[in-house]
């Protein structure tokens, strides 16, 4: 049972919906990032309770069609730029409204925690970082490196953002894959520290 009022149900009912949602690989990936997210607010003294609805929502919208995501964007009144975008991109940014709407949660500190946690951002309130990195190291991880970002993750989180925005930046380049320009900014404060 969540003791705040930032979700009007118990988790057994934000996990139900959730799960209705998405595939089961997926939702296996949002309760490792759950499990992990407790972990890392645990160790840097951060609501508990906060850290586990962040963790479940924040891939919530990852399945919508291109379609939805582009009538939200206008809906909602977002930046025309997000057009010019995909999913990588949606899911977290819209991905924020659908949550809102559809699972009436209107807090703030979270809905911001899904917006950042695909590039990050220049500032990350500790609950952004809890999600960033939660959402890189989860249990079913498997990649070149994740075994070092959890070790770093489990001694320093700032330490441990700073790690996934420098390798992921890294794996996209190597890939020839376009950067998002938030993610330059991001690279710039947490990786280069400008
Ligand atoms: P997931 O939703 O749990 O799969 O993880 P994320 O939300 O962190 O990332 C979604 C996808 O976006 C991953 O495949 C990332 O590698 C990718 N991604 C993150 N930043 C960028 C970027 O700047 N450019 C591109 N092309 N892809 C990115
Ligand atoms: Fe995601
Ligand atoms: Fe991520
Ligand atoms: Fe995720």
């Amino acid at each position: 049972v969540y003791t705040s009022n930032i979700y009007s149900g118990t988790r057994a009912d934000l996990i139900s919906k959730i799960k209705q949602a998405v595939s089961s690989k997926r939702f296996q990936h949002i309760l490792g990032v759950e499990k992990s997210a407790i972990d890392l607010a645990q160790k840097n003294n951060y609501s508990l309770e906060k850290a586990s609805i962040a963790a479940l929502v924040h891939d919530y919208a990852k399945e919508r069609t291109d379609q939805e995501f582009k009538e939200a964007i206008l809906k909602f009144n977002l930046s025309s730029d997000l057009l010019n975008w995909n999913n990588f991109i949606w899911h977290g940014v819209v991905g924020a409204e659908f949550i809102k709407t559809e699972l009436g949660i209107e807090d703030e500190e979270i809905l911001n925690a899904v917006r950042r946690h695909t590039v990050g951002d220049i500032e990350m309130t500790t609950l952004d970082q809890i999600v960033y990195v939660a959402d890189y190291i989860e249990e079913g991880r498997d990649f070149p490196g994740v075994k070092e970002a959890r070790l770093i993750a489990a001694e320093n989180l700032k330490a441990a953002v700073s790690f996934e925005t420098k390798h992921t930046l890294q794996f996209l380049m190597e890939n020839n894959k376009v950067i998002y320009p938030a993610a330059i900014l991001t690279y710039n404060q947490w990786v280069a520290g400008k």
